[in-house]
């Protein structure tokens, strides 16, 4: 039997990657009018990076990576997301001490071991960007309106969703209040959530099984145990965003699949096929718990492969052109279709000669948009017969 590709890693052509393509280069060019500078950050990673960052009882960790080890029996994982990764780079080149505040963005593949489907993948793209060094909450807003730019370029139909998760001073109290919750909960909570309501109570608010869900819709919030400087925090970048005009939605069950997120987190949802397109919040801690000195820092990723689901006009390739020579004029035509392509035209050439109805045939199954005919007339006159394949119209005209 032939090799078949790797299930949940998938080739992308066609039609589908000029979505994919499109939604890479809008979101990288708003990207760029922010002032984020591109890292290109490699696939693989000690394994421990993620442990430590993404935290140990979350998904991703206990049963969704790609983990391997290399000659020297050091464990390495491709890398599930992307934060981690440049979290150590920013410590890796000294960033902290060179820079005011850091703007880092990065592309990529990202692997996870999840069970395929529509949007899901185990080889998925994600652009990521993070800002280190500012912990007001201006840079909050400013990363979520983002956000919503892309969104908006895009002309996706998605709503933002925010959340406080509080900080080391307000999340404890909280964590003890849910897990008293959570007890009283228990034949309601799917395997998986039962083992983790004591140890992450937290993570059980993210659970995708519905009896969880119905089960914390009536859980304690976090907004309700946020302290004075949270609360703060989390009011002052509601009011920015309906400041700067950018629609939001609160929901108080919105906790992120990993342990890194302080204070602000937020999602873009698209209502129709509910799913999360971008995801993202703060990780105030993450630069000191990888050994760094304690920096303040946020950002977001987006799937790229979820926003070119959701992408509504797909971008046409560029008219095509087919230069036909018909006759003793093959060095005439290859300069005529150099010229064209020099003119930024997409040209393709009939290099199988034959009758001029069997390269005609040739140039309507390539989807040509016109025929260029190019006889011993035409050669010796130095222009083309320029033949619209939708009209049929056919004219002389100088090159
Ligand atoms: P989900 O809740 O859908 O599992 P997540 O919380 O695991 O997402 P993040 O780790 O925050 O997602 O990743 C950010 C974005 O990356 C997601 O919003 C989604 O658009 C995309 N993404 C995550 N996992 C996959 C996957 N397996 N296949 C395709 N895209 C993905
Ligand atoms: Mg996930």
């Amino acid at each position: 039997m032939a090799i078949q590709s790797v299930r949940g890693f998938n080739d992308l052509l066609g039609e589908e990657l000029a979505r994919f393509r499109r939604a890479s280069s809008v979101v990288r060019s708003v990207l760029e009018r922010h002032n984020f500078e591109e890292i290109l950050l490699p696939v693989v990673e000690y394994a421990e990076l993620f442990q430590r960052s993404i935290g140990e009882i979350t998904d991703i960790v206990q049963k969704e990576m790609f983990l391997f080890k290399d000659r020297k029996g050091r464990l390495l994982a491709l890398r599930p997301e992307g934060t981690a990764g440049a979290v150590r780079a920013f410590l890796e080149h000294k960033f902290y001490a060179e820079r005011p505040y850091t703007k880092l963005f990065y592309e990529g593949p990202m692997f996870r071991y999840e069970r395929p489907q529509s949007g899901r993948y185990r080889q998925f793209h994600q652009i990521g960007a993070e800002l280190f060094g500012v912990a007001e909450p201006s840079a909050d807003a400013e990363i979520i309106s983002v956000v919503y730019e892309l969104l908006k370029e895009l002309e996706i139909d998605s709503v933002i969703e925010i959340n406080s998760l509080g900080c080391k001073e307000c999340r404890p109290p909280y964590r003890e209040a849910l897990k008293e919750f959570l007890a009283q909960k228990e034949e309601h909570l799917c395997k998986d959530c039962l083992g983790r309501k004591d140890r992450n109570p937290l993570r059980v608010l993210d659970c995708k099984e519905k009896s969880c869900k119905l089960a914390v819709s009536d859980a304690p919030k976090m907004v309700d145990y946020l302290c004075d400087s949270c609360k703060e925090h989390y009011s002052q970048l509601k009011e920015l965003l309906t400041h700067i005009n950018i629609p939001f939605r609160e929901n108080f069950n919105l906790v992120r699949g990993l342990d890194y997120y302080t204070r602000t987190v937020f999602e873009a949802v698209s209502d129709s096929l509910g799913i999360t397109v971008v995801a993202g919040g703060r990780y105030d801690y993450l630069v000191q718990e990888l050994g760094g000195p304690p920096t303040p820092a946020l950002g977001f990723a987006v799937g790229v492969e979820r926003l070119a689901l959701l992408l509504k006009d797909i971008p046409k390739p560029k008219e095509l052109y087919v230069v036909i020579p018909f006759g003793d004029v093959l060095p005439y035509a290859l300069k005529v279709a150099k010229a064209l392509r020099s003119k930024g035209k997409r040209v393709e050439f009939s290099y199988r000669r034959g009758g001029l109805r069997k390269q005609l045939d040739f140039a309507n199954r390539l989807g040509a948009k016109y025929a260029v005919i190019i006889g011993e007339d035409e050669a010796k006159e130095g222009v083309v017969s320029l033949k619209d394949m939708d009209s049929g119209e056919q004219k002389k005209v100088k090159i």
